[in-house]
């Protein structure tokens, strides 16, 4: 990185919260960021990126009957994990090495409890299972599927239907716990047990996601 470079991005730095790793570690994740943008763009989202990377062997594969045509191969997977881990571990005092093991332990950076959280998402999803998505099912069961309005119609009283459950389940549990069940699943499916991607609950996951975003904008857009 040339001085200018370098001065301009610390001059930036107040705006970022660094909780962890040294100035070492810092710059050279700044430095990575600078010389692969795009990739640090696409950390999240943007599968058709990550997509365009395939060797033509690896595009062969991909049209094998039992893969989706979303597959990605485990070698760009594993490097897109370590990148992200790596901005994430900035932003946090902890961190898990795994991004979707689940372990059975409180979260790292707010000790959210594992087993209460799951408790409350047995209630949630049996709430669902035995309301919401029954009166979906007999909601929409006389719709024709290119009914566009009408399906949508019953997509919102379902989701509705959730969010009383949530405010049901306040009265029971703290507002922490609730906030980690999610309203925007499509009926008929449901959260199945509790994550702990890099060993965070879904909020804080969502915070430090957000907080390594805002660097690599930060340092993408300057
Ligand atoms: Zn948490």
């Amino acid at each position: 990185m040339n001085p200018t470079a370098r001065k301009a991005v610390l001059l930036h730095a107040p705006l970022i919260n660094w909780t962890n790793g040294s100035l070492e570690r810092q710059m050279g994740l700044i430095q990575k960021i600078k010389n692969n943008p795009q990739d640090y763009q696409n950390l999240w989202a943007g599968h058709h990126y990550w997509q365009r990377k395939m060797t033509p062997d690896e595009k062969r594969m991909r049209s094998h009957p039992n893969r989706s045509a979303r597959w990605i191969p485990h070698r760009i997977e594993a490097k897109r994990k370590i990148m992200r881990w790596e901005a994430l571990s900035l932003f946090a005092d902890k961190i898990h090495t795994e991004e979707t093991f689940g372990p059975n332990q409180p979260c790292l950076r707010c000790e959210l409890d594992y087993e209460l959280q799951s408790q409350a998402l047995a209630e949630f999803n049996d709430l669902i299972n035995q309301n919401a998505y029954p009166a979906y099912r007999d909601e929409t069961k006389d719709i024709s599927w290119s009914d566009y309005e009408e399906i949508n119609k019953a997509r919102q009283n379902y989701k509705k239907s959730l969010e009383s459950f949530v405010r049901q389940l306040e009265s029971k549990y703290p507002p922490e716990v609730t906030a980690t069940l999610d309203t925007d699943n499509s009926p008929g499916t449901t959260q199945a047990w509790v994550t702990r991607p890099f060993g965070f609950c879904i909020t804080c996951y969502q915070q430090v996601k957000q907080e390594a975003q805002n660097l690599i904008n930060l340092i993408t857009n300057g």
